[in-house]
């Protein structure tokens, strides 16, 4: 999707310090971190939200899930912890609409998230 924010990031129309990346998934660091790190992982394909998901993506879905986890480790805090968000429209504060996970991890955290 040409207007997309995500969709630019991804073929480096807009500049993002992106962390990891393979066929299918791209990684990059949020612009405003909630924490030390404050990374988001994406496909390669716009999808808008998690609503617009088919069983076809079953698999895409486990990647961004296990590369969240790869990067966890690699970062240093699997162990001691890290959060990983998927926020989908208006009540849950979705501003870009190509799916994302975010993986937030560095200090410790509250739940239930406000
Ligand atoms: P969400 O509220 O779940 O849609 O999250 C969107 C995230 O994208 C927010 O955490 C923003 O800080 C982040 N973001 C917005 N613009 C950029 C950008 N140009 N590069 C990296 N992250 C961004
Ligand atoms: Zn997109």
């Amino acid at each position: 999707m040409a207007q997309c924010l995500f969709c630019q990031i991804i073929s480096r129309e807009i500049n993002a310090t992106i962390v990891y990346e393979d066929e299918r998934v791209v990684a990059f660091n949020d612009i405003n971190p909630q924490g030390p790190t404050h990374v988001l992982i994406v496909p390669r394909r716009h999808i808008a939200t998690l609503n617009d998901l088919s069983e076809d993506d079953d698999q895409m879905v486990g990647e961004l899930v296990r590369r969240a986890a790869l990067l966890a480790k690699s970062k240093g805090f699997s162990a001691s912890g890290y959060r990983t968000v998927f926020n989908t429209n208006r009540d849950a504060g979705q501003t870009v609409f190509h799916i994302h996970l975010h993986l937030i991890g560095g200090r410790s955290m509250h739940w239930p998230p406000g």
